[in-house]
Parts: C-alpha cells; sequence; structure tokens
C-alpha cells in the first residue's frame, strides 16, 4: 500500500497538472489534507512530508487531535470544514486558523466575539449550497450577498472566501457546473467590493474539475490518507 508521504507526492502531482491544463501558476493551489478519522501519527507523517494545512470535520475530535500535535502547533495550520454549532464555538475560535463551514451570520458572530485578541483574526469562508437538492448545509445563493457584507464588518474574523460540497459526480465535465457556480458567486461579491481570494473546493475524485473552475484550496483526504470508516463529507 502507498505510504501517506507517496500519497501526498501523487496529489500534488495531481494539482500541478491540473494547474498546467488551466494554464494556472502551479502554486496558485493550496492542499487541504483532510485528516478527520485519522489518528495524530497520520498527520505527523504528513507533516514530515513536508505537509502543513490540515482539514477536520468533527469539532471534539479535532480539538483532541490538535492538543495532541501541541508540540508541533507553530508548523501546523487547522482548518474546520465540518459543520458548526453555536455551542460549540468558543473552543473553535481558541484553537483553529481558519474556519470553512460559515453559513449563518450568528455563528460568525460568536466567532468573532470569542477569537482570543493575542490570537490573528479567524480566516473564514462562507459554506455555500450549490446543489439544488436541499442539502442540510450552505447558505442560499440569493441569500450570500447579504450574509457576507455582514461577515465582511466584523472585527475579529476576516473573509477569504467560499467553500462548497457538490453532490457526487462523476462525470469529469458535470462535476465542473458546481465549481463554476461557486466562483461566479465569488466574482459577484468582488464586484461588490469584497476582497475575496479563495475558492475552497474540490477533492479526491473531483480535484482537476475544481481548478480548472478556479479552486485555490484543494480538500483531500482519502486520496492522502486512504478510505475512512465514515466516508463521505458530513454535511
Ligand atoms: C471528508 C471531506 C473532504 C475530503 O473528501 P475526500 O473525498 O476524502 O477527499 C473534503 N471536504 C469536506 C467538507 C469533507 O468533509
Amino acid at each position: 500500500m502507498p505510504s501517506i508521504p507517496e500519497n501526498i507526492l501523487q496529489v500534488r502531482t495531481r494539482i500541478e497538472a491540473a494547474c498546467t491544463l488551466a494554464h494556472r501558476p502551479a502554486g496558485s493551489v493550496t492542499l487541504l489534507a483532510v485528516s478527520k478519522t485519522c489518528p495524530p501519527d497520520a498527520v505527523r507523517a504528513a507533516l514530515a512530508a513536508g505537509q502543513r494545512a490540515f482539514g477536520e470535520n468533527y469539532v471534539q475530535e479535532a480539538l483532541d487531535k490538535i492538543a495532541a500535535l501541541a508540540d508541533r502547533r507553530a508548523d501546523l495550520e487547522w482548518h474546520l470544514i465540518g459543520p458548526l454549532q453555536s455551542n460549540k464555538t468558543r473552543p473553535v475560535a481558541e484553537a483553529f486558523d481558519w474556519v470553512h463551514s460559515v453559513d449563518r451570520l450568528k455563528i460568525a458572530q460568536r466567532l468573532s466575539e470569542q477569537r482570543p485578541d493575542h490570537l490573528s483574526p479567524l480566516q473564514l469562508c462562507l459554506q455555500v449550497n450549490v446543489s439544488d437538492e436541499a442539502s442540510k448545509s450552505g447558505v442560499a445563493p440569493d441569500e450570500l450577498p447579504a450574509l457576507a457584507q455582514a461577515v465582511a464588518k466584523l472585527p475579529r474574523v476576516r473573509l477569504r472566501g467560499l467553500m462548497a460540497i457538490p453532490e457526487p459526480e462523476d462525470d469529469p465535465v458535470r462535476q465542473r457546473a458546481p465549481h463554476a457556480l461557486l466562483r461566479s458567486l465569488r466574482d459577484g461579491l468582488r464586484t461588490q467590493g469584497l476582497d475575496l481570494d479563495t475558492l475552497s473546493m474540490g477533492m479526491s475524485a473531483d480535484l482537476e474539475a475544481a481548478v480548472q473552475e478556479g479552486a485555490t484550496m484543494v480538500r483531500i483526504g482519502t486520496a492522502i490518507f486512504g478510505a475512512r470508516a465514515r466516508p463521505g463529507p458530513a454535511q
């Protein structure tokens, strides 16, 4: 079985090839290694291979892992990519560097209020529901502009961009539509004066389609750490 460092190398090669195809610079896409359900030693193995940014879904699991890896905190960037309830915002504001899954103003307000002063602002993405069906998470596209303008005004968080978890789709051409939608929503907010540099989209099965449509951060779990007992994103 290929090792975690070999898998990271392979994913980086996929990202570079996709960038070449899209006429984008190779460094324009950040790899977020999704370490949910993986033990701290798997994160250490990825760290040793030069990986710094890690994504987690489940708040309590992530807090335990961040604590277990406290000796390497300065080398690590922790991103929450899973659902966040309002009663869990304080530990998240204290422990994470980024939150990708903000879809309500109340959550962003609490994160801003609870972000400790000695830390730099918490970096945020707004999760957008880009699928037609009644998905459980993500702001609806027509409600996005008002939410983005309100979040951008909060003092202790910095709105960086948008995130989406499209419905699984095998066809590489059809994979592009939800990513293109997220990009156009981001472009729309930019014309409204918001300085957004991040499109968090693309997973193990669709990273090429996401890079083609402008992803700046791809979230890769399975292709780095192998299949999980709990597959798929918790939405
Ligand atoms: C699990 C998860 C990923 C990674 O998915 P893979 O298919 O394993 O690459 C990405 N984003 C979110 C939000 C997830 O929950």
